[in-house]
């Protein structure tokens, strides 16, 4: 099995490779990612300019790493196309993202832009976040990529994935189960700050806290339930029957299952 492992948050960010390292215990893992961070780059792909790519030292031996002057998109497109050309990718996996990607945030998100990259592609793909700042359980989250990884692989399903994963920033014990959920809705209150720098007239685009639209059932909700949050998208015929609901609640399942017996052996 090969997978190919991004990140919005550059070649660097310690979620991804803590991710990588956790993969390469079941399959055989690459990783391509931006140069930098691209965080909010969403599905942005680079039209209009070059894009280099940069064999870099690995962090952790054996996972070849590359990075891209570019977006997650782009690093994705790249691997498959340039990097891996010609070779079989059975999973893109994209995170571990530092922070949420909840909610109406995942159209702008470069963890599941990044994914979807994949999914268009036809290769199952699964992005993965902690919701959370400062220090992050990144660990947990490497954890039940690589289960859910697994499980899929031995589902041997028919139709084509995309999944949004978010865990709450806790230890394992802590977690309070898993939920597949839908996406909630936030009221986006951008502010915008104009400045003048002598020359021109220049702007910033300001985040304001976020406001949520949480009823039960949703990704947001499950977060602050202390619940991982598994959210298949109902893209090009991803979910079109109840059978398929009801596949992601038997992997929900089975992936909280293996999870805690895992822990119980540590
Ligand atoms: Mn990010």
């Amino acid at each position: 099995m090969r997978i190919l492992a991004t990140n919005d948050d550059g070649i660097r960010a310690e979620g991804l490779w803590t991710l990588a390292s956790e993969l390469s215990r079941i399959a055989e893992v690459v990783v391509v990612a931006p140069d930098r961070d691209h965080s909010g780059a969403g599905t942005s792909v680079t039209l209009r300019q070059p894009l280099r790519i940069t064999r870099i030292e690995s962090p952790v031996q054996a996972i070849p790493a590359y990075s891209v002057e570019g977006t997650p998109a782009d690093s994705v497109i790249l691997a498959i196309n340039a990097i891996l050309r010609g070779k079989n990718i059975d999973f893109v996996v994209s995170g571990v993202n530092e922070g949420p990607n909840l909610g109406d945030d995942v159209f702008i998100s470069g963890t599941v832009g990044a994914a979807l990259q994949g999914y268009l592609r036809g290769i199952r793909s699964i992005a993965l976040s902690v919701a959370g700042s400062g220090a992050l359980h990144f660990e947990v989250a490497a954890r039940v990529a690589r289960i859910l990884v697994s499980s899929i692989t031995m589902a041997d399903l028919s139709h084509r994935l995309l999944l949004n994963i978010n865990l709450p920033n806790l230890e394992l014990r802590a977690l309070k189960g898993i939920e597949v959920t839908r996406l909630g809705e936030r009221k986006y209150p951008d502010g915008i700050e104009s400045r003048y720098d002598a020359e021109r007239d220049y702007y910033r685009i300001i985040r304001g806290n976020s406001e949520w639209h949480a009823p039960p059932g949703t990704d947001v909700w499950a977060i602050r339930q202390g619940l991982i949050s598994l959210t298949p998208f109902p893209v090009a015929g991803a979910i079109e029957s109840m059978t398929q609901w009801e596949f992601f609640q038997q992997l929900a399942i089975h992936v909280y299952h293996e999870l805690l017996n895992e822990a119980k052996e540590v």
